[in-house]
């Protein structure tokens, strides 16, 4: 099975036809949806055929709600719930160019911390995955320094898919980097492996990253697809499968549940990372970073 550790959020899509403008009552379709990067993660994998118990930290006004849509998804829901604040809420407003600002708020996914590990999740387990925004607070790396020795002490597999190059940028390259050491999977997308790597060539960015955290690297390139490389070289490449986009939201999420999924189940290199990039290409053909139900 897969233990993922990471974000459990409520996006809020408001998405508007008309330009923002101060004092104006702009009219948007607003949709509450289950999100977070963790979250999506778990329920494509399970959506890709893998057993996936996902560990996270919500409010109690939606803690109900996600755990019911996660285990629609096919997601064993490990969720603490936090006495004070609520879930952590994600706005998105789209525009009719389906440009996408995001506004994030802190809330209880930023507090899940080494308080709430325990041993026992790792029963069952053959595959650990830490979500990028785990980086992003203090007990949150906290948390993920105790869940990598503890699967490393069971011989497991860990792979971290870095959040985002502008929380990347805010931490600090050397501190992401630092925090991440150890890890035997990295998997950014194609600014992540730039910003990581100082080399723009996602090819040469891969490979100069595998040589310097000593982990596989896989970058995803969005409608290029994928490439995979370790100790320093180019292991494999993939080509994106065509869809007609609507909406990119979790495309990469969904290819690492798919990769994920893949791997847990034995396939090779290139088959896994054919099973990313078909995740990846279902993600952008609906809207919203979840499996369809
Ligand atoms: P992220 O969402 O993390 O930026 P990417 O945009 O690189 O990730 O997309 C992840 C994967 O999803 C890609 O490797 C590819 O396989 C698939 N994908 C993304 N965009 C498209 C697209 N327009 N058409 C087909 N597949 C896509």
């Amino acid at each position: 099975a897969l233990l993922v550790v990471g974000d459990v959020v409520t996006d809020v899509v408001a998405r508007h036809a008309e330009p923002l403008a101060p004092d104006t009552d702009t009219a948007a379709r607003i949709a509450l949806r289950p999100g977070g990067a963790g979250a999506n993660v778990a329920c494509w994998a399970a959506r890709c055929g893998a057993r996936v118990r996902l560990l996270a930290r919500v409010g109690a006004d939606s803690a109900d709600w996600h755990r019911a849509a996660l285990r629609a998804a096919g997601v064993d829901p490990v969720l603490r719930v936090d006495p004070e604040l609520p879930t952590t809420v994600v706005i998105a407003l789209v525009d009719a160019a389906a440009e996408r600002t995001l506004v994030t708020d802190s809330g209880a996914s930023l507090r899940l911390g080494p308080a709430d590990w325990t041993e026992d999740l790792l029963d069952g387990a053959g595959h650990v995955h830490l979500s990028g925004y785990l980086f992003f607070s203090a007990p949150g790396r906290e948390l993920a320094a105790v869940v990598a020795k503890a699967a490393r002490a069971r011989g497991l597999p860990v792979s971290v898919d870095p959040a985002s190059a502008g929380f990347i940028r805010r931490l600090g390259v050397p501190r992401f980097l630092d925090a991440v050491a150890g890890t035997d999977l990295l998997l950014p997308n194609e600014a992540e492996a730039a910003l990581l790597s100082g080399r723009a060539e996602p090819a040469r960015a891969a490979a100069e990253l595998s040589a310097r955290c000593g982990a596989e690297v896989m970058v995803t390139l969005g409608a290029g697809g994928a490439l995979a490389a370790a100790h320093g070289r180019l292991t494999a490449r993939a080509p994106a499968v065509p869809a007609s986009a609507v909406d990119t939201t979790g495309a990469g999420d969904a290819f690492t549940g798919g990769l994920l999924a893949a791997r847990l189940s034995g396939a090779d290199l290139p088959s896994a990372l054919a099973a990313g990039c078909r995740a990846g290409a279902a993600a952008v053909t609906v809207v919203g970073g979840r499996p369809p139900s």
